[in-house]
């Protein structure tokens, strides 16, 4: 989604390299949803989306958080080796079996729609909330066509594409309260974006995810070092629960967050978290006041 200098909202076609876009309204004339219009929609769709003349200026416009999600934001935890070693070690984890060094189911949880913000959008600081701000670089997962009972073999025909997300956490309400709900829920707690890349366009078996804080690198790993894979989570999510259209499944965080230090170096305000996933772009936010 994108906000355009005549002050329209709308749903755009992107194209990076050439820093143009297209909004899908004057591809398609007509049109006036949004990205979930599309994706409900998206086989009918696609084939009259090539962008046609010169589009506009993709630096004249500002990128929207790409996606509203109807309802709850799946989520992945110690979906890493190197992470789930990290998080036992810090303290901060209440939930692992003793000795346990990797899960042996995935570990799902949820946060609200309310935490989605766009690209350049700050992260609140909840200051009076929470002294332990944290974040987590992570594949966010879109389904396409929804269902229930997805055997493993046909998931990644359930996928319309990806995104990147900051699941922004709470660390010290993640530990006292037990459940990571809370934790993760925080008001503008999951930054995504700065776009959708629709799955014929990228390969999340071989991509590289890098998160610097400021000018720091602090992770940097493979989209295919996960313990659990895509089709496993989407497998595993769809057992009991009907997937739909323009559900999110963020797909875990590598080893560098926060808590991965000695002492943790939790975020403050003015501080800048910026993510890139090769093959998607870069998100980047920074830490409101
Ligand atoms: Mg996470």
């Amino acid at each position: 989604m994108l906000h355009l200098t005549d002050g329209q909202h709308c749903a755009a076609v992107v194209d990076e390299r050439e820093r143009r876009c297209w909004p899908v309204a004057e591809l398609l004339p007509g049109f006036d949803g949004d990205i979930l219009a599309l994706i409900r929609d998206w086989e009918r769709i696609a084939p009259r989306l090539a962008p046609s003349g010169h589009g506009r200026p993709l630096d004249e416009a500002r990128c929207l958080a790409p996606l509203r999600p109807p309802r709850n934001l799946f989520c992945v935890g110690k979906n890493y080796r190197a992470h789930a070693a990290e998080f036992a070690r810090s303290g901060f984890d209440r939930t692992a079996a003793a000795g346990e060094d990797a899960p042996e189911a995935p570990v799902i949880f949820t946060k609200t729609p309310q935490t989605v913000i766009g690209d350049s959008e700050p992260i609140p600081r909840h200051a009076g909330t929470t002294a332990a701000l944290d974040y987590e670089a992570e594949l966010a997962v879109v389904i396409g066509r929804g269902g229930r009972g997805i055997a493993r073999e046909r998931a990644m025909e359930h996928v319309w594409g990806y995104t990147i997300a900051n699941d922004v956490t709470a660390r010290d309400l993640q530990a006292r309260h037990r459940q990571w709900f809370l934790g993760k829920s925080l008001d503008g707690f999951c930054p995504l974006g700065p776009w959708l890349v629709s799955a014929d366009a990228f390969d999340p078996a071989r991509a590289r995810i890098r998160c610097w804080v400021d000018d720091e690198l602090r992770q940097d790993a493979c989209t295919g070092d996960l313990i659990f894979d895509i089709p496993t989570l989407i497998a595993t999510l769809s057992a009991g629960i009907a997937l739909q259209p323009g559900d999110l499944i963020l797909t875990g965080t590598p080893a560098g967050v926060g808590i991965g230090f000695e002492p943790p170096r939790f975020l403050q305000a003015g501080q800048r978290v910026r993510i890139a996933i090769d093959g998607i772009g870069t998100l980047q936010n920074p830490i409101g006041a």
